[in-house]
């Protein structure tokens, strides 16, 4: 019984979800009279924080607020402390080789910005950047922008129907002429688990970096980026159980030394004369102006919680849920479910013969079950696959097994109930 199901920090999936605030509330859905429990299957958009993440943040603006790297004073030795902790967490959550290889940023989306700009910038119009089809928008369009301004051309590595990528092609697509391969780990649509391993193995045949795109990744599996020996990778702390406004670059440092700077401002320079500066070591040369210092307390705090539970665990708990969803949502009449059958995380975008996915999803919010319907800022993917929308139920650690079978529950209800033109 998955209540029973123990953790590596010995508690069971109802203990945990009872660290998880949010999720002991009641929602009040508008037109209703009662409230209702949430059964909340978004954690591919933001996951929840546990109520240490939020303490960690809230102890940060009480007791520790103050400005990094620049005071004397105890305050700030503390806060510099803190933040410089959490880089020390990131980097052993990921395995780097060094800390100053661990970059902090807003956000997955900032952390692609800063390499399409800053490696970038001395592309030119012989060189290409190769992503693939399936990529979020967020490593698409930064590339774009650096296609405008530098005449580089993009080249997608196809998928196929199942929401694979066609490996086969990887040959044919890795040229003299590729600059960069930019590939997202796992799909935030299809739940597609990509082989990242081979891929970097091609490009790194023919000298050629590669980024990989973690957001979806770090949340649900160990991340090694020696032994996976990427080049850059890139997630967000909010889809990590931390909090929103502090994400992370991680790049090797031969490549971080020799980009130029991203933003220019406070902390990233060395010396500052009217006419010209110098730049500050690594990573301080890419954290212009004062950090989410709140939000690294709060990251850190999120890693510890993690480490915790265990990625034996969390694996372990995630697969068997994402099998049995896996296996409910396909017995159900009139959906298609969308995405590979095995090697996959449980990010299930589905849609519903009779009904649009924004009615399925506002037809489940009435029942506190809380889903995406959209685009799933992956619209050329879409486009492939000839939908525009499709509704999305993703799953986390702190799901139970009842909670899919509501979801099913509702799914068929919502068939029914758009069938009968009511
Ligand atoms: C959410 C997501 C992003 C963007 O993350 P932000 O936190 O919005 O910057 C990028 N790639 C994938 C695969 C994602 O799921």
């Amino acid at each position: 019984m998955v209540n029973e199901w123990i953790f590596a920090n010995e508690k069971n999936v109802g203990e945990i979800r009872e660290e998880f605030p949010i999720l002991q509330n009641k929602i009040n859905l508008v037109g209703n009279d009662s409230p209702v429990d949430l059964i909340y299957l978004d954690t591919a958009a933001t996951a929840q924080k546990p109520l240490q993440v939020i303490e960690a943040m809230s102890c940060y603006y009480r007791e520790q607020n103050s400005n990094v790297h620049r005071a004397l004073h105890t305050l700030g030795e503390t806060a510099t402390a803190l933040y410089e902790g959490t880089r020390a967490k990131v980097q052993s959550f990921i395995n780097a080789e060094y800390r100053h290889e661990i970059i902090f940023t807003r956000n997955t989306t900032e952390s692609i910005n800063l390499v399409a700009s800053s490696f970038g910038s001395n592309l030119g119009p012989e060189d290409e950047i190769l992503l693939t089809e399936m990529e979020h928008h967020s490593n698409l369009v930064p590339w774009q922008l650096l296609s405008e301004r530098t005449g580089c051309k993009l080249k997608f590595i196809p998928i196929n129907e199942h929401g694979e990528l066609e490996l086969d092609k990887l040959d044919e697509l890795l040229t003299k002429k590729t600059a960069l391969v930019g590939v997202v780990h796992i799909s935030n649509i299809f739940g597609t688990i990509n082989n990242i391993k081979l891929i970097i193995e091609k490009a790194h045949f023919l000298d050629i970096p590669v980024l990989i795109d973690g957001a979806q990744s770090t949340p649900h599996m160990p991340i090694d980026v020696q032994q996976l020996d990427c080049d850059f990778f890139v997630f967000s702390g909010h889809k990590l159980y931390g909090p929103m406004g502090i994400g992370v670059l991680y790049g090797k440092e031969k490549f971080l030394e020799k980009m130029p700077p991203y933003m220019g401002g406070g902390d990233m320079i060395r010396s500052v004369k009217l006419t010209g500066s110098t730049w500050n070591d690594l990573p301080w040369k890419f954290e212009a102006g004062t950090p989410n210092v709140g939000g690294a307390a709060g990251l850190g705090s999120a890693i510890d919680y993690i480490n915790e539970l265990s990625f034996d665990s969390i694996c372990s708990y995630e697969n068997m849920l994402t099998k049995y969803a896996g296996k409910l949502l396909s017995g159900i009449k009139n959906i298609k479910i969308y995405g590979p059958a095995e090697n996959r995380s449980g990010v299930f975008s589905f849609t519903h013969n009779d009904l649009h996915p924004h009615d399925m999803a506002q037809f489940l919010d009435r029942f506190g079950i809380a889903v995406r319907a959209g685009h799933h800022c992956a619209q050329p993917a879409m486009r492939k696959l000839k939908v525009s929308s499709m509704a999305r139920a993703s799953l986390s650690f702190y799901n139970t097994r009842s909670e899919i079978e509501y979801l099913v529950e509702k799914i068929n209800a919502a068939g029914e109930y758009f069938n009968n033109g009511i």
